[in-house]
């Protein structure tokens, strides 16, 4: 058996899979056919839906619903309340079912601002940040700082979580990028 941990007031569906030293604390609901990785830390309120993938390392703060249809990859973050969907033209009248929902994709070390919205259908890049409140309605390139309604990409930031301001060396930990046909790579 798995070493992991559910707070008793969290609830665990079936056919659920949750990895070694992951934590999933109060008032939290893991739905039907979910995979969680190992090391990751679910905080209060952590809604995930049916069938959504989560990797190894993944940190969800407070109140966050991660829809069907979304992945996170290994080390993401997401911040409190941040917004996820699945469904562009949502009408009450007419549901898509799970076969209509579009996907969307944050990649590994990609982190996501306090009360951020990612609209369905989008891919937020490795190691991308995206400030408080934004609201993404594009794709995302790796490293790439987006802020504000709708994001625009207002920079660089670094593998560590430093915006790149004067070049494109890390003033904190080093790392070297060069920039590649509009595209960020460690040098
Ligand atoms: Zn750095």
């Amino acid at each position: 058996m798995a070493d992991y941990f559910v707070h008793e007031s969290s609830y665990i569906d079936e056919d659920v899979t949750i990895g070694s030293g992951t934590k999933i604390w109060h008032f939290s609901h893991v739905q039907k056919g979910s995979q969680i990785g190992e090391n990751c830390s679910l905080g209060q309120n952590v809604n995930v839906s049916n069938n959504v993938k989560i990797g190894n390392g993944v940190k969800i703060q407070n109140n966050v619903s991660v829809y069907e249809g979304v992945v996170l990859e290994d080390y993401v973050f997401c911040g409190p309340s941040c917004v996820f969907t699945n469904d562009l033209t949502p009408r009450s009248k007419y549901p898509k079912g799970s076969v209509g929902y579009k996907k969307t994709l944050i990649k590994y070390g990609a982190s996501i601002g306090a009360n951020a919205t990612i609209v369905c259908g989008h891919t937020v890049g490795r190691w991308a940040m995206i400030a408080s409140g934004a609201v993404v309605t594009k794709d995302v390139p790796d490293y790439a700082l987006m802020a504000g309604v709708p994001a625009r990409q207002v920079g660089w930031v670094c593998e560590c979580g430093m915006p790149l301001k004067d070049g494109l060396k890390c003033k904190v930990c080093g790392r070297e990028y060069v920039l590649m046909d509009g595209k960020l790579e460690e040098k």
